[in-house]
């Protein structure tokens, strides 16, 4: 194994005690960093109080860590400031949290723009404010390698458009969007943009303001830190525009019986109990991340997406989706192998402890496009190297003695 690769595998307790694991399915969970583990075991035994409430001094080193994680997820963004991210239970909220709050702005009739090739997460919730409203909703389509095909923004997005709501990277294809391109057609439209960073961030640290984006979500757990905590990052003078979209404890300025004030963000956004433990857990891989060498990383994930583009454009019968070089795609690599079922091909690959996951990969529409129902995906990451690959391209032999 590549010694650098090696250095990072014995950081993640999971792959350190499963050596002969093929993990390639990052793009729906990364493994979680030993330092961001540490960091929810020590607040839980050291810090564990609730934020925002108590004057006691456990009370308030629970507040400082809560704070400081907050000051984290700002660097990692490149946020204005701190008061920019909100702690939410996963992309999945942050997009929703979107889709309620900006919702709660439009009229009937405003349209939001979305991409054939997005997530349910930003799909369904502007179906669902669609229902609601009676907003518009009107689709960027994809050319047959799954890139956003941008030829008729300006059309698409009318005299009306409000928010165009895009992922920064397909989870199934891995094809990157044209952010600026998307940006400054929403500029001259008058329209918002936000930015679905799921599948970027585990790719290194993002820079909100150079993309140029109002609103940007993702996920701790597709970061190499804990599950049930996300982000949220909007521009300040936007957030403090929005109403809130949850009530309860902690978002409130005033109550009483006749009328609620709102705190200010991201506050506002933070109705209840929020998750304490893993947004410190999610900082501590955050400045993890924060310390490597990208332009290496990137080099190397690079290099092993080619080495398994061109192996599996040596299989018969193998469909690549998506574009046909690494360098126009994150290291996610979905394919469709004629006659064999996801499902069947990722048990093979279980079998020669290989992770792969196989089906619709949340992005009906995207595989309805490319003409597909289901596919096979292989999520490269920073920790793995060309061994994952040549087990990988060797499991795929095997798949096609025993099953066709
Ligand atoms: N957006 C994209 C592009 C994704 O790939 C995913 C998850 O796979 C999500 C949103 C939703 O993330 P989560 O399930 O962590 O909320």
């Amino acid at each position: 194994m590549n010694a650098a690769v090696s250095a990072l595998r014995s950081q993640f307790p999971l792959l350190a005690a499963a050596p002969g694991l093929h993990y390639l399915d990052s793009a729906a969970t990364a493994q979680i960093h030993g330092a961001a583990l540490d960091a929810v075991i020590r607040h839980e035994t050291t810090c564990r109080a609730n934020v925002m409430r108590g004057t006691y001094a456990l009370a308030e080193a629970a507040d400082r860590a809560f704070d400081a994680a907050r000051h984290s997820v700002a660097r990692f963004l490149n946020a204005g400031s701190a008061e920019e991210i909100v702690f939410t239970a996963g992309a999945t909220a942050a997009l929703n949290l979107v889709a309620q709050a900006f919702g709660n702005t439009l009229k009937a009739g405003d349209r939001v723009l979305i991409s054939v090739a997005e997530h349910h997460s930003n799909f369904v919730p502007w179906q669902m404010l669609r229902e609601r409203t009676g907003i518009e909703l009107a689709l960027i389509p994809v050319g047959a390698d799954g890139v956003l095909d941008l030829g008729r923004l300006p059309e698409l997005m009318g005299s009306r458009c409000r928010l165009v709501a895009v992922t920064q990277c397909s989870n199934v294809t891995g094809a990157w969007s044209d952010v600026a391109a998307i940006v400054a057609a929403a500029r001259q439209a008058g329209a918002r943009v936000l930015l679905d960073g799921a599948q970027a961030v585990q790719h290194g640290p993002q820079d909100v303001r150079a993309l140029g984006v109002d609103f940007y979500a993702f996920s701790g757990h597709k970061c190499f830190g804990p599950g049930g905590v996300g982000v949220l990052w909007g521009r300040a003078q936007v957030l403090a525009a929005l109403p809130p979209f949850l009530g309860g404890g902690g978002m409130i300025g005033e109550v009483t019986f006749d009328n609620t004030t709102w705190a200010a963000p991201p506050q506002r956004f933070e109705a209840g109990t929020p998750p304490i433990a893993q947004a410190i857990g999610l900082a501590a891989a955050l400045d993890w991340m924060m310390t490597l060498d990208w332009p290496q990383i990137h080099a190397r994930e690079q290099r092993l997406g080619e080495l398994l583009i061109e192996g599996l454009q040596r299989i018969p019968q193998l469909r690549l989706l998506g574009p046909a070089t690494a360098d126009s795609r994150a290291p996610i690599v979905s394919f469709d192998i004629e006659g064999l079922h996801p499902h069947d091909i990722c048990q093979v690959l279980d079998g020669r402890n290989l992770a792969l996951r196989g089906g619709h990969h949340c992005a009906q529409p995207l595989l309805a496009a490319l003409g597909v129902e289901a596919c096979t995906r292989a999520s490269i990451a920073l920790y793995n190297d060309e061994t994952d690959i040549q087990a990988l391209l060797d499991g795929l032999v095997e798949v096609q003695r025993t099953l066709t």
